[in-house]
């Protein structure tokens, strides 16, 4: 019987004493070591009393035994519902209620917090720390290390994972085995993934970057991961002569740009440098590209699709742009009000169909219909274009769009202007309400280390670029950008704050 996501993806590996997960330590867990903990968790939770289908919420750092426990739900037919590991006690009882999870993997340090939020929905609570120790292994360690993987079909669930909350409350994405895998494939093969691979993973593993983009792509090539618990400069630099591949967010690449360390003699040997999950800034691509002779490949998608354009391995990787649609992906722009496909060049709602579009919001079909469209396509939420050569833009989101005095403004063509200015090492423009106006546009700058950019000749150069009813009202100096975990912007806390400055 099969269960296609394990089969490709670890019982491949059966029996390989192949490196598999490089480790802080330097010690190396190989592909059979790692399988039969996997094997260990799926009899620990299945002797907990779990069904097929019973839902497995994970809030816990980022360690072998962390990814262990999403290979031991895939085969023994639970769904992985990894949660961010920022996420207080009061958020975490939204998602464990909202989920109806019945089992909960915690560190230790909340098991008194999560207890009776448990107790209320009836789930049980088992602890995993970040050193691999907890009551999940306790249970584990004395199990056999092997286990007889639970059919499953493409279509059944295998994962559940909540939005990044970046525009409002997070959703919970629900998505298949079919959807995993035929992401994982795509991508393996388009970046061009093999056995000799060994990616620099520093990402985290409760998200789709870390969890599907790097950990599938990786197990279903066969290849092994420096698997680092977080983001640290030090490790990163010193663990990179040993990979292949990086995949990062944008703030990766700016913080090793910012390190003199960061050389291209460093680089020389690597295959691949990958960025997404948040804009790359096309000035961090040329940096790039000037320090190391690499061009960053930027790729495009979210937590209910996986991905959906990549720019080219072989071919132009453009600065500022997501690249095309994958193979087997469609992806149109359409006029938000009437739905219907724009001409290339006009910006418009990003739509996307595949077997990597997810079955839907956990418990919000009113969200679900709102958003999948009936013949497949999903209204990603974000705004863009594609222009003349194929390649998709990305301008913003829809719930970023500015409209003022009757007039749509897309925040990115602004902030280009901005960026360009002297001593600009960033902007975010953004709509705050204005009386006269709706929505008035707000510009917020963060200088460049050390300069004191001249907000009036800011002002004159926007004035020059752009037309008037795009003209921010008003500049703002800031020392940073607030950024959730992924490095995405939060504009949402942007609008907040500066929401009353005209009213
Ligand atoms: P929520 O849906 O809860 O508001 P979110 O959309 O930030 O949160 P994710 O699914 O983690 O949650 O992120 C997907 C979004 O990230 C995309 O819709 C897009 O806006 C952004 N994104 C991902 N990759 C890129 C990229 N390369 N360039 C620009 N934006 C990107
Ligand atoms: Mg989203």
């Amino acid at each position: 019987m099969a269960n296609p996501l394990y089969d490709r993806l670890f019982g491949a590996h059966a029996g390989k004493d192949t490196p598999f997960l490089h480790l802080p330590d330097g010690t190396v867990l190989t592909h059979s070591a790692f399988l039969a903990k996997v094997a260990q968790i799926a009899h620990a939770m299945t002797a907990l009393g779990l069904k097929p289908g019973d839902r497995v919420a994970a809030q816990i750092a980022k360690s072998p035994e962390a990814l262990a426990l999403y290979g031991a739900c895939v085969q023994a037919g639970l769904v992985f519902l990894p949660l961010n590991t920022a996420y207080t006690v009061d958020e975490l009882t939204y998602f464990i209620d909202n989920s109806g999870a019945a089992l909960i993997v915690c560190d230790a340090k909340s098991e008194a917090t999560l207890a009776p939020v448990a107790a209320k929905l009836g789930a049980q609570v088992v602890t995993l720390n970040a050193d691999g120790s907890g009551s999940l292994s306790d249970r584990a360690s004395d199990q056999p290390e092997s286990f007889d993987t639970v059919a499953r079909s493409d279509e059944d669930l295998a994962a559940f994972l909540y939005t990044s909350g970046t525009t409002g409350r997070s959703k919970g994405a629900m998505l298949t085995q079919a959807n995993l895998l035929s992401n994982a494939v795509t991508l393996t093969q388009y970046w061009r993934f093999t056995d000799a691979d060994i990616l620099l993973h520093a990402l985290p593993i409760f998200h789709t970057h870390g969890l599907f983009v790097a950990s599938n792509v990786t197990l279903l090539a066969g290849g092994a991961m420096i698997f680092l618990p977080k983001f640290d400069l030090d490790d990163m630099i010193a663990w990179m002569p040993k990979a292949t591949a990086m995949m990062g967010v944008p703030t990766f690449y700016t913080r090793l740009l910012d390190d003199a360390r960061f050389t291209g003699e460093l680089t020389k040997h690597m295959r691949l440098f990958i960025s997404g999950s948040a804009p790359l800034l096309a000035e961090t691509h040329v940096q790039f590209e000037t320090r190391t002779g690499h061009r960053i490949l930027e790729r495009y998608g979210m937590t209910e699709t996986n991905m959906n354009t990549s720019n080219p391995y072989d071919g132009d990787r453009r600065a500022g742009t997501v690249g095309f649609p994958l193979p087997g992906v469609e992806l149109k722009v359409t006029d938000p009000d009437s739905g219907k496909t724009l001409p290339d060049g006009e910006v418009g709602q990003i739509e996307v169909r595949g077997p990597n579009v997810f079955k839907g919001y956990w418990q919000m079909p009113e969200k679900t219909a709102a958003e999948l469209r009936e013949d497949g396509f999903f209204i990603t939420g974000d705004l863009g274009k594609i222009d003349e050569d194929g390649y998709v833009h990305i301008v913003g989101r829809n719930k970023d769009l500015i409209i003022s005095g009757g007039y749509n403004i897309y925040p990115k063509e602004i902030e280009l202007v901005l960026d360009e200015q002297p001593g600009v090492l960033e902007s975010a423009v953004i709509g705050v309400p204005h009386p006269d106006f709706g929505e008035t546009v707000l510009g917020i700058i963060v200088p460049e280390k050390g300069s004191t950019p001249d907000l009036d000749a800011m002002m004159a150069a926007v004035s020059q670029a752009l037309a008037r009813f795009k003209h921010p009202r008003k500049l703002i100096l800031r020392d940073e950008l607030p950024r959730n975990t992924m490095g995405k912007v939060q504009k949402n806390i942007l609008r907040d704050e500066f929401g009353d400055m005209f009213t």
